[in-house]
């Protein structure tokens, strides 16, 4: 299957959560096996020898792990508030509809490892820029940030390459 035949079966549900979101399901997309490889060894192409990868609650996870999986690396967990069981280190953001914190195990990542970082969606950015902080507060480095899709015209992309030039962000798509 192509990369844009994986990408057409999300489904956008408008005004969900709230009246003017346009939420981007990616349920058909899982469940559809030859997509998701092609999703999962797409992501996987664009790791670096040696990588860890690094996933965001709770859709992150599900792409995290499979390339985690698929590169034979180890999966980090980045995850809301209150998850984790050991000391963590927390940052809180906003997103586009609320405001939360995320946290990671304060030894989660040996210092100067490369991290892959995977989240669904990019929309305004806030998330994967806090995980990008927590990963840099362990004494990581992101390599590359990958997100299925982003969100046209939130311009998220274009704040985290303002606020991290050395980290490369790619999305699939722009919708
Ligand atoms: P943001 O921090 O604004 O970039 O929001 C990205 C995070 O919120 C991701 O973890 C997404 O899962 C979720 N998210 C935000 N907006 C949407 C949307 N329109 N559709 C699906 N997920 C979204």
């Amino acid at each position: 299957m192509q990369i844009d035949d994986a990408l057409s079966l999300i489904r956008e549900i408008p005004d969900y959560p709230k009246p003017s979101i346009r939420f981007q399901d990616i349920t058909p997309l899982l469940a559809n096996a030859e997509a998701f490889t092609t999703i999962t060894k797409k992501f996987a192409s664009f790791a670096e020898q040696g990588t860890l990868v690094a996933g965001i609650e709770a859709r992150g996870f599900i792409f995290a792990s499979a390339v985690a999986h698929e590169l034979n690396s180890g999966f980090i967990p980045i995850r809301k508030a209150g998850k984790l069981p050991h000391r963590t280190i927390s940052q809180s953001y906003g997103l586009e509809y609320g405001d939360d914190t995320l946290e990671i195990h304060i030894d989660a990542i040996t210092p100067g490892a490369s991290v892959l970082l995977i989240d669904d969606v990019i929309a305004t950015g806030g998330t994967i820029g806090a995980a990008i902080e927590l990963i840099q507060r362990c004494g990581g480095r992101v390599a590359h940030v990958l997100a299925l899709l982003e969100i046209d015209g939130l311009s998220g992309k274009q704040r985290l390459l303002e606020k991290f030039p050395t980290v490369n962000v790619t999305s699939l798509v722009v919708s």
